[in-house]
């Protein structure tokens, strides 16, 4: 078997790995873009179909971990070479909203994207594909800022290959992940470990479970009658936050169309296994606008926003009659979108959070492993070969983590053999 990272051992986003068997059987975990670069595009070396075509020679299948931008962005591309691409079946549908959404806006990318997402295969939590004799991929829920994300547990040429993708312990459903690890390691004892390193280099103080973060919210909006809210329209535990922080308070839930036909997808698919993904209360703005009015004077308002023109119109119009001192914005996302210092800064985010004299809040976790859960993940696992520690940032030292000795000397970040493994790290 042989390994190769082509992307993703000192960047965070864009990962890209490579399994082959020593018959020739070639499988891709993700097959993501370049992060852009504040507001303009990141420039992405498979932009050029020459080194798509090379990066792509051979390749039998590509399983996606989770649909965000950095992990998934070259499905047309894919899909015109016919090579079959896997996903979970929650975020086939995701996908399917979004693409259909914004193609409907007439732009003709999304329309060739959602046509290529209509071809995707989908997968089921434990159960297992089989590319061929020599490679099986098995995925296992994980909890991520994506509400359906998986881990892959990879049996090739006799060896275990278990790649994370992006995951959590502390989302709503985070709590499972410590045996969702005992239960592939129980099936296969992995001899490779491939995992995420996002949160090396930050500070872990500001991790708080989602369950907290939602009772921060209670405690914001509940001295507000007007909240504005700008999360990710796919974070289902977001959101679920947010709902039961508004219910808690009795204020009026609001959301778009394209906000409501997400929540309608999630409460008919991960909603039926979770009690936590329903929102039955919610309101359509478009048509409850005199409701939204009526709220602001009664128990208040709590809107899910996006920067688009829409929304923008709507808050623009409805600003002047709201008490500026009972109304805030609630920014929870990724903070380096909005400060100027962060290379990630995006000035028209910038100006959509600042754009009224409300109050702005900051309100975040992260999606991503703190630095004691990849110490515990490494620690479970216990791979007998190596650990590839990808998603990163270049500066990032996995052996930092307060790890056992043993495991510090598997960290791999250069190429190299490991028994009958092939291990090769690009740059
Ligand atoms: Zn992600």
């Amino acid at each position: 078997m042989t390994i190769t990272i082509h992307r993703g051992i000192d960047q965070i986003g864009g990962c890209i790995t490579e399994i082959a068997s020593d018959s020739g059987t070639k499988i891709l975990i993700d097959l993501g873009h370049n992060l852009p670069d504040g507001d303009s595009l990141a420039y992405d070396k498979y932009d050029n179909s020459e080194e798509l075509d090379k990066l792509l020679d051979g390749v039998n299948a590509i399983f996606y971990t989770h649909p965000h931008g950095d992990h998934i962005g070259f499905e047309v591309q894919v899909a015109q070479r016919g090579i079959p691409q896997y996903i979970g079946e929650t975020s086939k549908e995701l996908m399917l909203l979004l693409k259909g959404h914004i193609a409907y806006t007439g732009k003709p990318q999304p329309k060739a994207e959602k046509e290529a997402f209509e071809k995707f295969s989908t997968f089921r939590d434990t159960e297992t594909v089989k590319v061929d004799s020599t490679i099986m991929v098995t995925p296992y829920f994980v909890s991520h800022s994506a509400p359906d994300a998986y881990m892959f547990l990879i049996e090739c040429d006799n060896r275990v290959v278990l790649h994370t993708g992006d995951f959590r312990d502390h989302g709503y459903r985070g709590g499972e992940l410590m045996h969702t690890i005992t239960q592939c390691v129980t099936r296969k004892e992995p001899d490779v470990l491939i995992i995420e390193g996002t949160m090396l280099n930050r500070e872990d103080k500001r991790l708080i479970s989602e369950e907290k973060l939602k009772c921060n919210a209670v405690g914001i909006i509940g001295k507000k009658k007007n909240v504005f809210v700008m999360c990710s329209s796919m974070d289902a535990d977001r959101i679920a936050s947010f709902y039961q922080a508004a219910m808690d308070k009795e204020m009026m839930f609001v959301v778009d169309g394209y906000q409501w036909k997400v929540l309608e997808k999630i409460e008919n698919t991960l909603g039926k296994e979770c009690g936590l993904y329903h929102f039955p209360q919610r309101r359509y703005f478009a048509k409850h606008q005199e409701e939204i009015r009526a709220a602001s004077k009664a128990n208040g308002f709590v809107m899910l926003v996006r920067n688009n023109y829409r929304i923008r119109k709507f808050i623009d119009t409805i600003y002047p009659e709201l008490d500026s001192k009972k109304t805030c914005f609630i920014y929870s996302q990724f903070t380096g979108y909005i400060f100027k210092e962060h290379s990630a800064f995006q000035q028209r985010t910038f100006d959509f959070v600042h754009s009224h004299d409300w109050e702005v809040k900051y309100l975040h976790t992260s999606g991503h492993a703190s630095k004691e859960t990849l110490t515990e993940v490494c620690t479970k696992v216990d791979p007998k070969l190596a650990i590839i520690p990808i998603h990163r940032e270049a500066k990032s030292e996995f052996r930092s983590l307060d790890l056992p000795q043993e495991l510090k000397e598997k960290v791999v970040a250069d190429t190299t053999v490991v028994e009958d493994v092939k291990i090769i790290i690009k740059r």
